[in-house]
């Protein structure tokens, strides 16, 4: 199948905050990715920073979702925070004024997002949605903000009850706010905190890549082999093949200890490396190279779908936005001429696995604006 190799940017967690003195990145990508927590407290200025940080990215579309601190983007969280606010601040019930001015109106945080589709940036609700890309790729993304959680925060479902991710089984990229369950989801407290349902349902739709953040301290990538044959019921221990997979990279071991072997001198260098790019890069070849690996591993059988690549791209740490981007090279397929290109969420006709779905959004988006100024060493590793 003809495919375009597609660059895609993804971070999540900014939080409402910029990146160090105000960089941002001036590589030219066909998208860009934001996996929620646009913000902490959820206020309209959050809204507004994350809109102009997404609007500095050098892409023609930019997509976002909501995480679990965007609760006023929630109709049934944000009466709730509200309720919460109250209690712990009596005085801001009895001002209302202040309230509207820092949360906005009900929808308020919603129409700055859509109102920013001008500048391409696409904010997606929960489901699958359809894109053509300016570079001739299509795009099928599923999009979910929803992540387990037992106090009211935006986007939660019970972690003891059922959540349905409804992937596309022809689904490129899977974008959630929270992690599966086993992948980048242990926090400080040594707990692992991501959703079985929704590692179960990333097995059986086995996309590109798994995009996510929430859990900070598990920013890194993972190139995962999976099991010929997916259990009923599936899980990290018995469907992800680890001796076939690899960290790209995570904060252990960038961050580990200092011994002068090749392997930390290569590793060293690839930090420099990737901070003078101001982005940590991983392209189709290594992930290619990967696969071909595991295909000979299994006696040629396997493809580019028996691995997905997943990607925590929490950039937030201690206050600032200390870990990098991530620069990914992803091939997608070309999109089919003969069809008409839709609306956004509209589903493509096609049932095949892995053809070239159509139907889109966001064509004809203008390009973002470019910010300039170059990338200096940031030491966001620290
Ligand atoms: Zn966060």
């Amino acid at each position: 199948m003809s495919t375009i190799k597609t660059k895609v940017i993804v971070i999540s967690d900014t939080h409402g905050k910029c990146f160090p003195h105000g960089e941002t990145l001036t590589q030219q990508v066909d998208v860009v990715i934001h996996c929620g927590d646009l913000t902490q407290h959820s206020k309209l200025d959050e809204f507004r920073q994350t809109l102009s940080l997404l609007r500095s990215f050098n892409a023609p579309l930019k997509i976002a979702i909501a995480g679990n601190h965007d609760f006023s983007l929630d109709p049934v969280a944000f009466p709730a925070k509200l309720v919460e606010a109250y209690k712990i601040d009596p005085a801001l019930e009895n001002d209302q004024e202040l309230v509207t001015k820092e949360f906005g109106t009900p929808g308020e945080a919603r129409k700055l997002l859509d109102d920013a589709a001008q500048d391409g940036v696409v904010f997606l609700d929960e489901g699958n949605h359809y894109f053509t890309l300016d570079n001739g790729a299509a795009l099928n993304i599923y999009a979910s903000p929803y992540t387990p959680f037992t106090e009211p925060w935006g986007f939660t479902y019970n972690p003891e009850s059922h959540h349905a991710f409804d992937i596309d089984p022809e689904v490129d990229i899977v974008i959630t706010h929270g992690p599966p369950r086993g992948i980048m989801d242990i926090t400080a407290d040594r707990r692992r905190i991501g959703c079985p349902q929704l590692f179960a349902a990333v097995a059986r739709a086995r996309p590109k890549m798994h995009c996510f953040g929430h859990v900070h301290g598990g920013w890194g990538a993972k190139l995962a082999s999976w099991r010929p044959e997916i259990s009923e019921h599936p899980s990290h221990f018995a469907d992800i093949d680890n001796g076939k997979s690899r960290f790209i990279a995570n904060l252990a071991r960038l961050c580990g200890s200092d011994f002068e072997t090749a392997g930390e001198r290569a590793r060293k260098n690839e930090i420099a490396r990737s901070e003078a790019r101001g982005c940590f890069e991983v392209s189709c070849e290594e992930i290619k190279l990967d696969s071909s690996r595991a295909a000979e591993a299994a006696g040629g059988q396997a493809a580019v779908e028996e691995s997905t690549l997943f990607v925590n791209a929490a950039l937030e740490s201690g206050g600032e936005l200390r870990h990098l981007p991530w620069l990914i090279e992803i091939d997608l397929p070309r999109r089919s001429a003969s069809r008409n290109h839709k609306v956004a969420g509209e589903k493509p006709d096609s049932k095949r696995k892995r053809s070239p779905s159509v139907s889109s959004a966001k064509e004809n988006v203008e390009s973002g604006s470019v910010d300039g100024h170059t990338q200096g060493k940031r030491g966001w590793w620290t």
